[in-house]
């Protein structure tokens, strides 16, 4: 089968031809039928020999949407022809934080080698995905596959943050969301859908600006320091109540932290490498400063559910896999809107 790999650090992912793995007692071969692709990949290729914590070569994608193809033995859950999308923050599937659904938060994954598919396995770039338990598929029936895969990361990430916060999103709240891209543009979707607070967007791509705009944000401003004076304007000097922060550069976290009332949550979902110093003077008292990694198995159940209600509307690109290596290059130089999706 054809396969989009990671093969030599620092060299572009390209197109390459692998067996087709056989699934094992409890595993699931899947018929890949979308495969969303995300900005961390061009974090993890940017990692140097030392840093990079994973074999090559790495068949990339961790967002993966497939038919079940074939199944090992004591595979009762689902059965050959289901359509399910790969929930991919996999834990030991036993450990408190498992046995909660909160697989993205088990504490004993990574002592088992236990990694996300595209993250240290195999991933979802390829005309196949192999999937060690039934537990990690949730069913979407006659969705969309190709709208539907994003959920897995770019919904299930911001949908996670969200519930985070939740309980701040009052009426009359104001919200920030810097980085309207695959993650943010379906962000801004889930606080309109899950809340009354007003969406103020930021971001340094007028392309983006449209998109958080269509996604229904209320605001979509430059994300320069003009846009604190913005926020501080509309909401009489208080600051934002939440700042969700997609990008997670030392100028995002910089203008979260400027924008921020009391009693606030930051919450930096990004992976750009900034840091938010924490005093008990700054960010303003009260205010709780996180990251967020991925989501739970119950909340991407949830958005599927949410999306089945037709409350989202993730805006795709849509590539064949030949294309996969392309869709790379278009991110690194910022030319995707919402989510590129790769049909092989
Ligand atoms: P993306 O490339 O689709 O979108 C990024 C957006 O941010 C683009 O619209 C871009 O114009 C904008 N942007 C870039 N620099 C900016 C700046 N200085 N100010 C404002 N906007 C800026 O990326 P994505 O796939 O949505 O991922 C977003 C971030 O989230 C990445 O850092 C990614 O690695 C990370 N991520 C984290 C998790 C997690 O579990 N915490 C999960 C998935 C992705
Ligand atoms: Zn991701
Ligand atoms: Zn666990």
């Amino acid at each position: 089968m054809r396969a989009v790999q990671y093969l030599e650090i620092g060299r572009p992912p390209q197109v390459v031809d692998v067996d087709v793995p056989e699934p094992g007692p409890g595993q699931i071969l899947l018929k890949v039928t979308a495969a969303g692709v995300c900005h961390s990949d061009l974090t993890v290729m940017g990692w140097s020999a030392e840093e990079f914590p994973y074999q090559l070569p790495l068949t990339l994608g961790h967002e993966g949407a497939g038919v079940v193809a074939a199944v090992g033995a004591n595979v009762h859950a689902v059965s050959e022809g289901d359509s399910v999308v790969v929930y991919g923050p996999w834990g030991c599937g036993t450990c408190h934080a498992c046995s909660q659904g909160r697989e993205n938060y088990c504490p004993r994954a990574a002592g088992l080698g236990i990694v996300p598919p595209g993250l240290g396995r195999p991933g979802a770039l390829a005309e196949y995905l192999l999937v060690d338990s039934e537990r990690h598929l949730v069913p979407i029936g006659d969705l969309d596959p190709v709208t539907t895969v994003p959920l897995t990361d770019a919904g299930l990430t911001p949908y996670h943050a969200v519930k985070r916060s939740l309980s701040k999103l009052e009426p009359g709240s104001v919200t920030v969301v810097i980085g309207a891209g695959g993650l943010g543009h379906v962000g801004i979707q889930l606080l309109r859908a899950m809340s009354a607070t007003v969406v103020v967007a930021l971001d340094i791509r007028e392309e983006s600006r449209e998109l958080a705009l269509r996604s229904g944000a209320h605001q979509a401003l430059p994300s320069d320091p003009k846009a604190v004076d913005t926020v501080r304007e509309l909401t009489d000097g208080a600051g934002a109540r939440v700042v969700f922060d997609f990008v997670g550069a030392q100028a995002t976290v910089d203008l979260a932290a400027q924008m921020a009332g009391l009693d606030s949550d930051i919450n930096v979902v990004g992976i750009g490498g900034g840091s938010l110093p924490v005093s008990f003077f700054s960010p303003p008292y009260g205010t709780r400063v996180s990251t967020s990694y991925w989501g739970t198995r119950p909340e991407l159940v949830e958005l599927v559910e949410l999306a089945r209600r037709g409350a989202l509307d993730v805006h795709v690109e849509r590539y064949g896999l030949e294309e996969g290596p392309r869709v790379y290059e278009r991110m690194e130089a910022g030319k995707i809107q919402g989510r590129a999706v790769v049909v092989p």
